[in-house]
């Protein structure tokens, strides 16, 4: 039998009180079968395991601000392994002691209650933690250091953060804990099943490598994403509540019933996805929760669900090292957008009672999709096989049409159509809320109100024959309210009636669900980018949803950097600045303000654009009412210095001065990627594969401005050595580099030289079939670049 063990070294085996040999070969310590006996078996080792910066199941944080030093745990999903030896598979659940020998000055967070201190040796103390409950070895966690525990009241859950950030984390407790505490007692009732663990924490994690993670009684979150570095903005703080009720569902969604292996990671992913956006959508009735799941879940689903690099949402993992790649907007977006389908389909209660059932018959144990399914089934009477078929085990997606005919007034044909945008073949059952909308101006006399038709498509046509002679409608949109899943364009008729009426659209969802498939247009080529744009020009002055508008800001940034030609993009791009200026000042709200702010500083190229930039960082120029913090600086910085504005160098050694702190240096490191000089892009490559000491979120978050969108020219020389680096990104690296990785080299270009490059990689490189997958996903943008500008140039 082989335990795993990979990277550290063992001194000693005992096994059921006999010598064994404490060699690791292959990543595995052996128990001989002769050692063993039926039953328990009793396995000691005395072992060590390495704490690096970077790149280990260890990570030690130096905090610059104060000198003090903290070390904590992130294993998932295959690296308890690399930290002490075990089966390191989550169907082999255990239950953890741990005993903690620290300097007395610190404190250390483990998955239990702490049992018990006792003095140690030297100013140090040992802490003992209570066994915990049965959980997989990617959920045992620990940190410790100087942490400081913030506002000690009862029934809230612990927050801890180290003790620079104290003061700026009491700032924001409050909120975090009452979110926190709100949501336990929400799924705590909907999941009818009590919080599965003894206690829960958060600790916030300075340079933690993901939004957070779910250890059992411990959530592990990232600092930054809790303690806000930009002026936030209102959707920032629901972003938060999202993330802290994301990770708390998985406390049942993940830590009380875990998938058996991680080809159905989506279990954990999609469900502590959805259900934090069905909690807070009650908790928050007012905040129109459905919508933003729209905005923050379906286009980056669609996004990749429309490659040739997408995959199931089961999906075949064969070994271990291949579990990384699982992770992605597959399981984190596809995953809960399929799931409100679900929903949609069995009815609110039916969803709700089957989840209770699967709980409860799994708790503390292991799950596969057709148990959950299987648990649908009971409780709805319906079957789900061909719906499951579809859904989870088949790749890929529908695009829905509409054809509408009318004839003197009246509807004389209603039809929807489906076909795989892929062209694999697949179709999908689909329930689809089809709208028909009439013009609102009318007299109240004759006032036609919408028709609203629940349609369930589960062939390539569905005749909507009930409804013909029904009044001609305005426009018609296949997917209101945002049930189904699927690309749903607009028909050419529609099409026209919404971009001149878009505006006046009061419905927020509706106008959002319409902006949508509009962008939707752009990237497939059949609308030009410049028309969207000006578009987005015309109405976004008006737009007041601060979310919709944020949105909009983005996709007009990226049609100008991407889709249309240098002479088009120096045509427009003086209009987006003025437009963000005056917005930046004037709006009434906060919030758009910020965003405008946001806006400006994405879009400013000309000399007036940047001369504004200049004059906020100087302190002449204010957003009024808004203080900027550190990162909104920095990235301004970064702006300037991108943009080779001739005073950037000065500004950017003056802003280092003004801000030397451990973020400070992090950020500057962040915003120099962006020199528009070969030696620096030389120097920051070079630096991203061979220098171990550099902790893994300052890499991540200069890769964007190294690869900044007008430097494709400057980055073009390193697509291909960043393409051959993979396998190393994937071995070293923690679960969402790789993404990060190929998202920033070849999301920086544009070419059909680049284009060319990543074909032929893919065609000659010996590269595991998930890293082919992901360059197929990523490069998707690409080809639609470069299709686009072919097409409108
Ligand atoms: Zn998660």
């Amino acid at each position: 039998m082989l335990l795993d063990f990979r990277e550290g070294s063992a001194s000693r085996v005992v096994i059921n009180g006999k010598d064994g040999d404490p060699a690791i070969q292959n990543g595995h310590i052996e128990l001989p079968a002769k050692l063993l006996v039926a039953g328990d078996n009793v396995v000691k080792i005395d072992f060590t395991a390495p704490v690096a910066a970077a790149g280990k199941a260890f990570t030690r944080f130096e905090d610059k601000d104060d000198n003090s030093e903290y070390i904590y745990t992130l294993f998932v999903p295959m690296d308890a392994s690399m930290a002490f030896p075990c089966f390191d598979q989550p169907d082999l659940k255990g239950r953890f002691r741990l005993e903690v020998t620290a300097p007395e000055a610190w404190m250390v967070i483990a998955n239990g209650p702490v049992q018990s201190t006792a003095k140690a040796d030297a100013g140090q103390r040992r802490t003992m933690f209570e066994e915990t409950r049965p959980i997989s070895t990617y959920l045992f966690a620990f940190a410790a250091g100087p942490f400081r525990k913030v506002h000690e009241s009862p029934g809230m859950p612990g927050l801890f953060v180290r003790k620079s950030k104290f003061s700026r984390a009491e700032e924001e407790a409050a909120e975090v804990q009452e979110i926190t505490a709100a949501g336990i007692k929400y799924l705590a009732d909907y999941f009818a099943q009590p919080f599965p663990f003894p206690k829960y924490d958060l600790v916030m994690i300075p340079g933690f490598a993901y939004g957070g993670m779910e250890h059992a009684g411990a959530t592990f979150l990232r600092e930054e994403s809790i303690l806000f570095r930009a002026a936030p903005t209102h959707s920032d703080h629901l972003n938060r509540d999202i993330l802290l009720l994301h990770e708390l569902t998985h406390q049942w969604f993940g830590d009380l019933v875990t998938m058996r292996w991680f080809d159905d990671l989506w279990l954990k992913e999609g469900f502590a996805q959805y259900m934090a956006y069905h909690a807070l959508a009650d908790l928050k009735p007012q905040e129109n929760i459905w919508k933003r799941f729209y905005q923050a879940i379906k286009p980056a689903a669609y996004a990749i669900d429309s490659t040739k690099g997408t995959t199931p949402i089961y999906q075949d993992i064969g070994n271990l090292k291949d579990a990384k790649s699982a992770y992605g907007a597959i399981v984190y977006s596809k995953a809960p957008g399929v799931l409100k389908q679900l929903a949609f389909v069995l009815g609110e209660k039916n969803f709700r009672d089957g989840l209770r059932s699967y709980l409860k018959a799994h708790a503390y144990g292991n799950a596969e999709w057709n148990d959950l399914v299987r648990a649908f089934e009971q409780v709805s009477g319906k079957s789900l096989q061909n719906w499951a078929t579809m859904w989870i085990k088949h790749r890929g997606m529908p695009q829905v049409d509409v054809e509408w005919n009318c004839d003197q007034g009246k509807i004389s044909r209603l039809a929807l159509t489906q076909h795989d945008v892929l062209g694999e073949g697949g179709i999908w059952p689909i329930k689809a809320l089809v709208g028909l909308f009439y013009p609102k101006q009318q007299s109240t006399l004759n006032l036609q109100v919408d028709i609203l038709i629940p349609a369930q498509l589960d062939s390539a046509r569905l005749e909507l024959s009930h409804e013909i002679g029904s009044p001609c409608p305005e426009y018609v949109f296949a997917n209101t309210s945002d049930y189904a899943y699927g690309r749903f364009l607009l028909d050419a008729s529609s099409g026209k009636v919404i971009t001149e009426k878009l505006g006046s659209i009061t419905d927020l969802f509706q106008r959002t669900l319409l902006w949508g498939s509009l962008w939707d247009s752009v990237r497939e080529a059949e609308l030009a980018p410049t028309e969207y744009i000006n578009l987005a020009l015309r109405l976004l002055p008006d737009e007041q949803d601060e979310a919709l508008a944020q949105t909009l800001i983005g996709r007009t940034t990226a049609a100008l950097h991407r889709y249309v030609s240098p002479e088009v993009r120096a045509q427009l791009v003086p209009k987006m600045e003025r437009e963000a200026s005056k917005q930046m000042l004037g709006s009434p709200q906060q919030d758009l303000r910020i965003i405008w702010f946001r806006g400006l500083r994405g879009v400013a190229e000309t000399d007036e654009g940047r001369k504004q930039i200049k004059e906020i960082l100087s302190g002449k120029l204010e957003v009024p009412g808004v203080t900027l913090r550190p990162l909104d600086r920095w990235t301004m910085v970064m702006a300037l210095i991108a943009t080779n504005d001739p005073d950037a160098a000065a500004i950017y050694a003056a802003e280092q001065k003004r801000d030397s702190t451990g973020d400070g240096r992090k950020y500057a490191y962040m915003a120099a990627a962006a020199r528009p000089d070969a030696k620096t892009k030389q120097d920051y490559f070079n630096d991203y594969l061979h220098d171990p000491s550099r902790p893994e979120d300052w890499v991540e978050q200069s890769l964007g401005a190294f690869n900044y969108w007008n430097q494709s020219d400057l980055t073009l020389p390193y697509l291909k050595p960043a393409l051959d680096a993979l396998p190393q990104m994937k071995r070293e690296r923690k679960i969402f580099f790789v993404l990060g990785w190929l998202n920033a080299f070849i999301g920086g270009q544009q070419s059909t030289a680049a284009q060319a490059q990543v074909q032929d990689f893919l065609q000659t490189a010996p590269v595991d079939k998930d890293l082919q997958l992901k360059i197929l996903e990523v490069k998707d943008e690409l080809d639609r670049t470069v299709k686009i500008r072919e097409k409108y140039r």
